[in-house]
């Protein structure tokens, strides 16, 4: 199968969420989406959309002093940051497996992207600021 990546472009937050929360509807437990972009391009903010889609009623924050946070919603979501630790997962991406389990959805903001030793990616989700309130979103799913 070749890969399918979708650009659009957003306006404003609730576009980007709703982008998220389109893609979550395709999403089944051990699925793993890797968000990548510049700090404030959005990449919270997405998977927020998702994890609203997937019936998580509190808020979605990036993870600030951990790396990563467990949602209960329609199924467990778990949401990491490596913003702080980029080399984290760069040494050892088995310590992610605290959080990525195969009962879970999972996303991981990766600031650096690329990353192609987790398993179980669905979706690579690229953000890209376009000036102002403007974001160029590509979804690359296998
Ligand atoms: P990141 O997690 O990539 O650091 P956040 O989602 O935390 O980014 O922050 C994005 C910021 O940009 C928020 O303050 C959000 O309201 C703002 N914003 C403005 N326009 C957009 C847009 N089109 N899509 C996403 N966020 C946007
Ligand atoms: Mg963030």
């Amino acid at each position: 199968m070749t890969s399918r990546n979708h650009r659009e472009e957003t306006t404003g937050p609730a576009g980007t969420e709703a982008i998220g929360a389109r893609l979550a509807d395709d999403l089944r437990p051990g699925d793993v989406v890797v968000v990548s972009g510049e700090l404030g391009s959005g990449k919270t903010t997405f998977v927020r959309g998702a994890c609203r889609a997937l019936g998580v009623p509190g808020p979605v924050t990036s993870p600030t002093f951990e790396i990563g946070r467990v949602y209960s919603g329609r199924v467990e979501v778990a949401h990491i940051d490596l913003y702080r630790l980029p080399s984290l997962a760069g040494e050892d991406p088995a310590l992610l497996d605290d959080y990525l389990t195969p009962e879970r959805i999972g996303f991981v903001e990766w600031p650096g992207g690329a990353e192609d030793r987790l398993e179980g990616v669905a979706a690579r989700v690229r953000i890209d600021h376009l000036g102002g309130d403007r974001r160029a979103i590509v979804v690359e799913t296998p």
